[in-house]
């Protein structure tokens, strides 16, 4: 069996993306912003795209900026606000623990500018509390930031109330939604988001290409000078062939989002009952407040990275923590800020599952994890001592 579990990390492209980037490559290669009328007919599928995406999403087309994926959306929404903050006087910008690197990082360079950041916690089920950042907020905040669906536990956040909040307060509110554009519904005028995040390749569109939703009236500023394209946000030629695999990517999952949520919630639902029964574990995140897709677990005495590579040979493709943290040695930041000390954060699993998964393939990877779990146990140092009763079992 084949079985692709990681789609957090990346999807795989659609048929029907594929099409319409072909499409565009061989009909639609003229520069968009040529006079002429190869040029214009580029232009129009540009705006036709724009048009089909920000009807998704509840925004108007001038509202969506396309860029090179969700990191560049995050580091321009971010600087944005940043910089409209900084004119003002406000300097204070609140978001939470386990964000995105692509938001963290960028956060993190902004304090060498001046900028106070307070990261609200998560808290053990991975849900920022709402009262906890009305505290946070202050005169002087001028962002807060934080992710419509966290990638690696799936858990997500009470945007609406946050939009609320932020609203009435006169406080511009980003949202990461890489992880929610195309899988959870999502409406810019009534969540009263002003600006969020978006990448074509976690809802089987083309890597390398996203979106920045901007509210009109908001000073967008670019990051990248040169050519007047994305009136003037966002310079350089754009990825026509991306972007129309994107569009049509979204209009495709965006259909059928309540049938695929569905079905996935079931095969979810029966990984954790399954995975459950290995002894010694635990799911990551709010078991009802997480992405359809979404299941993270961990074993006490196991090393994540071993349990990969032994699921990999019985054909099973799957992350620990997220892609951007296995290769690296420390344990995943998301894990961490949900309470969980190092050891066990190092021994966990995440399976983001596809649509097209059956019940036969969840079953096959709930044997094959609790068979690898176990071998795995039985020549583990830590697990002897957690066995022998030298250390304390935490789960
Ligand atoms: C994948 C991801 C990103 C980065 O998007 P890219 O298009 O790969 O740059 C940002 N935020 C979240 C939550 C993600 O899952």
């Amino acid at each position: 069996m084949n079985i692709y579990a990681d789609n957090a990390a990346t999807t795989k492209m659609s048929d029907t993306a594929i099409n319409a980037m072909t499409d565009c490559i061989k009909n639609f290669w003229g520069n968009p912003s040529s006079l002429y009328s190869i040029g214009q007919r580029a232009k129009e599928k540009l705006e036709d795209a724009r048009f089909e995406i920000a009807g998704i999403i509840n925004a108007e087309p001038r509202e969506i900026i396309f860029t090179s994926g969700g990191s560049e959306a995050d580091n321009q929404a971010i600087l944005t606000a940043a910089l409209i903050g900084k004119k003002k006087g406000k300097t204070h910008i609140v978001s939470s623990a386990f964000e995105h690197h692509a938001v963290l990082h960028t956060l993190n360079k902004l304090k060498n500018y001046g900028f106070d950041i307070t990261l609200l916690d998560v808290h053990e089920n991975g849900i920022i509390n709402i009262n906890e950042l009305e505290s946070a907020v202050r005169n002087d905040t001028c962002l807060v930031t934080i992710m419509t669906a966290n990638n690696e536990i799936g858990t997500i956040q009470p945007i609406k109330e946050i939009g609320a909040l932020c609203r009435k307060h006169g406080i511009l509110f980003h949202t990461d939604a890489v992880q929610a554009v195309g899988h959870l519904p999502i409406d810019v005028k009534d969540q009263c988001i002003d600006m969020l995040s978006a990448s074509a390749h976690k809802f089987h569109g083309p890597k390398g290409t996203g979106f920045l939703y901007c509210r009109k009236g908001i000073p967008l500023s670019s990051l990248i000078e040169g050519g007047a394209q994305e009136r003037n946000k966002r310079a350089g030629t754009e990825n026509l062939p991306a972007i129309m695999g994107m569009a049509a990517a979204l209009k495709e999952t965006a259909a059928d989002m309540d049938k695929h949520n569905a079905h996935k919630a079931v095969i979810r639902d029966r990984l954790i009952a399954g995975l459950s029964q290995i002894p010694h574990s635990a799911l990551n995140g709010d078991a009802a407040q997480r992405l359809s897709g979404n299941v993270n677990f961990s074993f006490e005495g196991i090393e994540g990275e071993s349990l990969l590579i032994l699921l990999d040979q019985r054909g099973i493709s799957a992350s620990s923590g997220s892609a951007c943290t296995s290769g690296a040695l420390d344990p995943s930041h998301v894990l961490l800020s949900i309470g969980r000390i190092h050891d066990v954060a190092h021994g966990s699993l995440r399976l983001t599952i596809g649509e097209d998964i059956t019940e036969d393939e969840a079953d096959y990877i709930i044997s094959n994890v609790s068979e690898v779990v176990a071998y795995l146990r039985s020549f583990s140092p830590v697990w002897r001592d957690l066995m022998t009763g030298k250390r304390e079992f935490i789960l």
